[in-house]
């Protein structure tokens, strides 16, 4: 349970949850926070954490996972009722390098508009489909790697 105290002094976003940082909050309940991203890639750009500290998506129990994902889905209708609505929401979930820059697992959730310049770069290459045998070889490997549900 959230005991008020940054869970990682060092981390901001445990830092901002503590209060011991300044950040505008949409919401917060007793397993999650969400708060006005700093630099806004539009306005409306609002972060969805845990207060459970993790760096990792993986590294968060599940009921903290769910309640992050349940908690980003109301901020995100919220959004989508406001006058900060795009035309739709980008989830963006950077987990672990070397997009991440706060090494505490957050939400994204981004108001969209055509051509609002936000976009993913794709490598040299993309669009050609990969080679069957390598999608197959590819999804065995996780399929064995990948735990059955608790
Ligand atoms: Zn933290």
């Amino acid at each position: 349970m959230y005991t008020g105290e940054p869970m990682n002094p060092d981390c901001i976003f445990c830092r901002i949850l503590a209060r011991k940082a300044p950040a505008s909050f949409v919401t917060e309940d007793a397993f999650t926070a969400a708060f006005m991203d700093l630099h806004p890639i539009n306005p409306g750009h609002v972060l969805v954490v845990p207060k459970t500290h993790a760096v990792l998506i993986q590294d968060l129990p599940d009921d903290a996972y769910a309640q992050l994902m349940a908690a980003a889905r109301r901020v995100c209708a919220a959004l989508g009722r406001s006058p900060l609505a795009g035309e739709g929401t980008t989830w963006y979930v950077a987990d672990g390098p070397p997009h991440q820059e706060v090494p505490h697992v957050h939400v994204h959730l981004v108001p969209r508009h055509t051509n609002d310049g936000f976009r993913l770069v794709f490598p040299p290459g993309y669009g050609k489909p990969a080679p069957r045998i390598d999608l197959d070889r590819a999804a065995d490997m996780l399929r064995a790697l990948t735990p059955a549900p608790p």
